[in-house]
C-alpha cells in the first residue's frame, strides 16, 4: 500500500517546520513501532499535526492495525464518544502528549521518531480488504459517524487522483490540514506516501508559512474553501505570496463548496483555476475538476475513474444528465466505498441502495458533459420553496459578491404561503447592508423565487474544524 516505505529511498517523505524525515527515517520509525502493534486489532492516534502522527498512521499500515485518528483539539465529551465507539486496544501519542482523561484507560505507546539504527521494514501480509483506517465523519449534520475504510478503498481513490492529477514522486505536497479527517490524512499523508513524494506541513495554517512552504519547490496546495478564502483576501498586498501560488502546479479545494468570489479573485492573481474535487469519509472521493478543463468554476468536475456516480429523484428514479435545472441526490458506487458505519446498521442500510449505492445526500445537477455541479446538502442546504427546489450554494455566492457582505449562509424557514421561505444569515463587513438591498441582489443574478425574505446579521458563523458552516446550530 505504502511502496516507498516499504521499499525506503533517500526523498524527503515528511516536513513539519523544521522537522524532517526521509523515507529511510519513516520506514525506520514506523517498523520499530509497527512491531508492536496488534495485526487486526485497533489503535487511536492522537491525531496532532507533527511527524509522530504520520508515524504512527503508517505502523500502523504496516503492522495491518486500523488506526482511528483522533481531533486533539477534542473536548472529554467527544473524545469519550469517539473512543467509546471504536474500542481501540492502545493509544499512540508524541511523547508529552496530554490527551483527554476520556483516554487515560487506554495503554499508551510514546511514538518514537529520533533517528535510531535503521530497522528493516515490517511488512505483514494484509488483505487488501482489511480496515485500514476508522475516521469520523466531520459532525456537519450530526454527531460524528465511525467510517471503517479498506485498504482497497484507500488505494482506489489515491491511484484515481494520482491519475487525474498527474501526481508523481515529483511532487511537493504543500497543505496545514488536521491529519484526523479524510482530507487532510488519507490524501494530504497517505497521498504523497503512495507516489513516494514529499508532504510539507507549516503545522498551522497562516499564509506566510503557506507562502513559505510553496516557495522553493512546492507544487501542489490542499485546503478547505476557508484557508481559500483568506488566500484570496491576501493576494492583493502580497506579491511573494502571489509568486508562491502561480508557481504552484496545482490549487485544489475541497471538503466544501468553494464560493465563487474567491476562486475569481485567486484565478485574477495568480492566472490559475482552483480545482475543485468533491469527496467525503464514506465515499473517499467522487469526482474532480480535471487540470486544464476550461468549464466555468463552480462545478466538482467529471468522476473519478473507476467511479460510477448517478443523480436520482426523490423515488430514486436515476435522471439523466444535461438539465441544468434538475436538481438530484448524488449516488455513488465504487472500489472507493466505505464498509458500513460502525456501530450503526441502521444508518448503513439508510445510506444503501440494495444494488450497491451510496446515496450521498448531496444534491446537484449535471450538465450535458456530465460534469456535476452541487446546490448543496439535502438536509440543509435545500430550500422548498412555492414548489421550487433551491440551493443555497447559489444564493450564497451572489450574496458573497456583494462589497458589504464578507461571510454568509442561506438557510430556509417555514412559511405559511410558499411552504419555506429564504432566510440570508450575513457577517457584515463594514456597514450591514438592507435585506431590500440584497434580495434584489439575488433577484435580478438569478431568479425572483429565491430572493431571501428575511435577513439575519451575525458577528460570525458557527464552523466546524474543516471550516464548514454549521447550519443546524444556526437557530431560526
Ligand atoms: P457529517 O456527515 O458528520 O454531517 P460531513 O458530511 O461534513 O459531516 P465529511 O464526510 O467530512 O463530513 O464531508 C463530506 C461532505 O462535504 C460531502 O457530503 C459534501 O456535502 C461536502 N463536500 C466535500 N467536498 C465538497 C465540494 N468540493 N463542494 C461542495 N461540498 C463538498
Ligand atoms: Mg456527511
Amino acid at each position: 500500500m505504502l511502496p516507498f516505505v516499504t521499499d525506503p529511498v533517500d526523498r524527503p517523505a515528511l516536513v513539519f517546520g523544521d522537522r524532517s524525515l526521509s523515507y529511510r527515517g519513516l520506514a525506520s520509525a514506523a517498523s520499530r513501532l509497527a512491531a508492536d502493534l496488534p495485526a487486526g486489532g485497533r489503535v487511536a492516534v492522537w491525531a496532532v499535526p507533527t511527524p509522530e502522527t504520520c508515524v504512527a498512521v503508517t505502523a500502523a499500515v504496516l503492522a495491518g492495525a486500523a488506526a482511528v485518528p483522533l481531533n486533539p483539539r477534542s473536548g472529554e465529551r467527544e473524545s469519550a464518544h469517539v473512543i467509546g465507539d471504536s474500542d481501540p486496544d492502545l493509544l499512540l501519542a508524541p511523547p508529552g502528549a496530554e490527551p483527554p482523561e476520556a483516554l487515560h484507560g487506554l495503554p499508551r505507546i510514546d511514538v518514537d521518531v529520533s533517528p535510531a539504527p535503521a530497522v528493516a521494514p515490517l511488512v505483514r501480509e494484509v488483505d487488501d480488504e482489511a480496515t485500514a483506517l476508522i475516521v469520523y465523519t466531520s459532525g456537519t449534520t450530526g454527531a460524528p459517524k465511525g467510517v471503517p475504510l479498506s485498504r482497497r478503498a484507500i488505494v482506489s481513490t489515491l491511484d484515481a487522483l494520482a491519475e487525474v492529477w498527474s501526481w508523481t514522486a515529483d511532487d511537493v505536497l504543500v497543505h496545514a490540514l488536521p491529519l484526523f479527517h479524510v482530507h487532510g490524512l488519507v490524501l494530504g499523508v497517505l497521498g504523497p506516501l503512495r507516489r513516494g513524494g514529499t508532504l510539507r506541513h507549516p503545522g498551522r495554517f497562516e499564509v506566510a508559512a503557506i507562502t513559505e512552504a510553496l516557495s522553493g519547490g512546492g507544487t501542489l496546495l490542499f485546503g478547505v474553501p476557508t484557508m481559500y478564502h483568506r488566500l484570496a483576501l491576501a493576494v492583493d498586498d502580497d506579491p511573494a505570496l502571489v509568486e508562491a501560488l502561480a508557481g504552484a502546479r496545482l490549487l485544489v479545494s475541497g471538503s466544501a463548496a468553494l464560493p465563487r468570489p474567491d476562486h475569481d479573485r485567486l484565478t485574477a492573481a495568480t492566472g490559475h483555476r482552483v480545482i475543485e474535487r468533491y469527496g467525503m469519509s464514506e465515499t473517499l472521493m467522487n469526482t474532480s475538476v480535471r487540470p486544464g478543463d476550461g468549464s466555468r468554476p463552480g462545478g466538482v468536475g467529471t468522476p473519478l475513474p473507476g467511479v460510477g456516480l448517478r443523480l436520482v429523484e426523490e423515488d430514486g428514479t436515476p435522471m439523466p444528465p444535461g438539465d441544468p435545472e434538475a436538481v438530484g441526490e448524488i449516488q455513488v458506487r465504487g472500489p472507493n466505498l466505505f464498509d458500513g458505519y460502525l456501530n450503526r446498521p441502521e444508518a448503513t442500510a439508510e445510506a444503501m441502495t440494495s444494488d450497491g449505492w451510496f446515496r450521498t445526500g448531496d444534491m446537484a445537477v449535471r450538465e450535458a458533459d456530465g460534469s456535476v455541479r452541487i446546490v448543496g446538502r439535502k438536509s440543509t442546504d435545500l430550500i422548498k420553496s412555492a414548489g421550487y427546489k433551491i440551493g443555497a450554494g447559489e444564493i450564497e455566492n451572489v450574496l458573497l459578491a456583494h462589497p458589504a457582505v464578507a461571510e454568509a449562509a442561506v438557510t430556509g424557514e417555514p412559511d405559511p404561503d410558499l411552504g419555506e421561505r429564504v432566510v440570508a444569515w450575513v457577517v457584515p463587513r463594514g456597514q450591514a447592508p438592507s435585506l431590500a438591498e440584497l434580495s434584489d441582489l439575488v433577484a435580478a443574478e438569478l431568479a425572483p423565487h429565491k430572493r431571501p425574505r428575511r435577513l439575519r446579521v451575525v458577528d460570525s458563523l458557527p464552523r466546524n474544524d474543516m471550516g464548514k458552516v454549521l447550519k443546524r446550530a444556526l437557530g431560526s
